[in-house]
């Protein structure tokens, strides 16, 4: 990390934060101080680690503390919804919320990963409209990520190993559009134009871990993305580079979900490079 990135707190500094559990490993007060210093705000992003049982208390002491936002990640994300006073239609739809904006008492919460994963498409010119995509694993990002696609006018495939998981996506998402099947019957898929992995399979330190098997032939040319920021590439990047496939991590859904979110908080677009560039520096720490 450089350290020439400073922060002076005083009586005036406004705060945002996020609230999880655990909060030590995110790399969002990186990006975001580095954004708000870029931007001359005095505003100071604090992580809170806020166990579970904890969270009703902490969500109501937000307004009281002044606190202006809170990014919500693991386990927190469905279970904020009845705690907020309104909460925008993709989140409702996706059933998580990780951006949450105070406004003296009120607090409305927003989903910025669909939003966010579709920006880092868009900005890699990565087309799906009308097309089939593949999306491995059918947990939260699943939802966001598949939401997403909808939304473009993609139809999908969720790929996942509990039947019952993706029941349930389906189920709330609506099936126009979204089948699933098991995530060991590969054989007979159709062809994709991309291909999502949602699954930690291959995150940092189970690194030699794939959610595709290597025998398993690959449906079409698809771009592969893998949401894994850590490390830079997977080992199923890796793999699709070597089949001549492009692939793509998840680093710039990263920083366009966290774009998004302190655009809503503070009614600024923060510098794209700044944040790109934490946010690249942390990863490549953390590898
Ligand atoms: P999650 O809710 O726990 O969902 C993970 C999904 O993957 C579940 O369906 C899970 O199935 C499945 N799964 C787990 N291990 C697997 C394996 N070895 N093989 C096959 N399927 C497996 O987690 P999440 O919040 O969606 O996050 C998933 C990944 O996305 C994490 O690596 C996270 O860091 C990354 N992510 C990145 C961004 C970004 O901005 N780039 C945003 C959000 C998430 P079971 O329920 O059966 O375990």
């Amino acid at each position: 990390m450089s350290q020439d990135r400073s922060l002076t707190v005083t009586g005036h500094t406004r705060v945002v934060g996020l609230l999880g559990w655990p909060v030590s490993h995110s790399m969002s007060p990186v990006l975001h101080n580095a954004a708000a210093t870029a931007a001359g705000l005095d505003l100071v992003y604090v992580p809170f680690p806020v166990e579970p049982s904890r969270l009703t208390d902490a969500v109501r002491g937000l307004p009281a503390l002044g606190i202006i936002g809170v990014n919500v990640t693991i386990p927190h994300k469905s279970a904020i919804l009845p705690l907020l006073d309104e909460v925008e239609p993709a989140a409702e739809a996706i059933g998580a919320v990780n951006t949450v904006v105070v406004h003296r008492d009120h607090l409305s919460g927003f989903n910025t990963d669909w939003s966010g994963f579709l920006a880092d498409l868009d900005e890699k010119r990565i087309e799906v409209s009308g097309r089939h995509a593949l999306v491995l694993g059918a947990g939260g990002s699943a939802r966001a990520v598949v939401y997403a696609l909808r939304q473009r006018g993609a139809t999908v495939t969720v790929l996942a190993r509990r039947p019952a998981q993706a029941e349930q996506l389906v189920a709330s998402l609506g099936p126009e559009r979204i089948a699933w099947r098991a995530l060991n019957e590969l054989s007979g898929l159709p062809a994709a134009s991309l291909l999502v992995n949602t699954t930690p399979a291959g995150m940092a330190p189970h690194i030699d871990q794939v959610p595709w098997p290597a025998e398993a032939p690959w449906p079409g040319s698809p771009v592969v993305y893998d949401l894994i920021y850590n490390p830079g590439e997977t080992l199923l990047m890796r793999r699709a580079r070597d089949a001549g496939l492009r692939a793509e991590n998840g680093l710039g859904m990263l920083v366009h979900q966290a774009a998004q979110a302190f655009s809503r908080w503070t009614g600024k677009s923060p510098s794209w490079q700044v944040m790109a560039a934490a946010a690249a520096e942390v990863a490549g720490q953390n590898r």
